[in-house]
């Protein structure tokens, strides 16, 4: 017997009941993807971005990583944000992080836990930046889902400030970036209204020229 025949078991209903929908389905889908999606999101098992938006195969675009993060220093994020912007030309990037997030929880707390202690300074550098706000809140749940939020709205200004997205939009490339948070005890999205769609909406100081740099007028 197989090892995981389960899973194997439910892939084939799986595609079966698909292909009962549209028996073209997958052969389409060989030929190409054109998603207009891109998720950044956390690797958490209980925050999977096909399932809680409804979309099919070959809709999204996904990239997920432990408490959702754009690192400047990360090729593994940064390449496929180049991929799906410069390639696939997706029309929106959403970074959806989640209520309950084990990465921000662990990253308010003093416990050593290893490697990922690297990971999480990432996230421990927002918990400083906003520690007067964050102590302002007296109840601790309240506080945790504050900083839920306020990481993902720390990544979106990161992404927004990668060269990617910014050549996209001199370009004229239409792209939104979006700031979503997923309530793992309801099952819900909630937009965090923090949408960007152009250079005129971030800082001037992350804003690149080429004529900055290369001194030209
Ligand atoms: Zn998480």
């Amino acid at each position: 017997m197989k090892i995981l025949k389960h899973l194997f078991d439910n892939n084939r209903e799986w595609s079966e009941r698909i292909k009962a929908e549209d028996p073209a389905f997958f052969e389409k889908l060989s030929l190409q993807q054109a998603p207009e999606y891109l998720w950044i999101g956390c690797s958490d098992s209980r925050v999977p971005a096909n399932q809680l938006t409804g979309l099919l195969p070959g809709d999204v675009f996904v990239h997920r990583n432990v408490a959702n993060l754009v690192v400047h220093t990360d090729f593994n994020c940064l390449s496929v944000v180049q991929y799906a912007v410069e390639v696939l030309k997706v029309k929106h990037i959403i970074i959806c992080g989640h209520y309950g997030c084990g990465g921000v929880l662990a990253a308010m707390q003093n416990k050593e836990l290893g490697l990922i202690d690297n990971w999480l300074r990432n996230i421990k550098d927002i918990c400083h930046k906003h520690e007067e706000a964050l102590n302002a809140i007296e109840d601790q749940q309240t506080r945790e889902d504050y900083m839920c939020e306020l990481n993902v709205v720390e990544q979106v200004a990161n992404l927004c400030h990668t060269t990617i997205v910014q050549n996209a939009w001199k370009q004229g490339q239409p792209l939104s970036v979006h700031g979503w948070v997923y309530g793992i005890k309801d099952g819900r999205l909630h937009d965090l209204d923090v949408c960007v769609t152009g250079m005129d909406q971030i800082p001037d100081v992350y804003r690149i020229f080429r004529q900055r740099i290369l001194g030209e007028k």
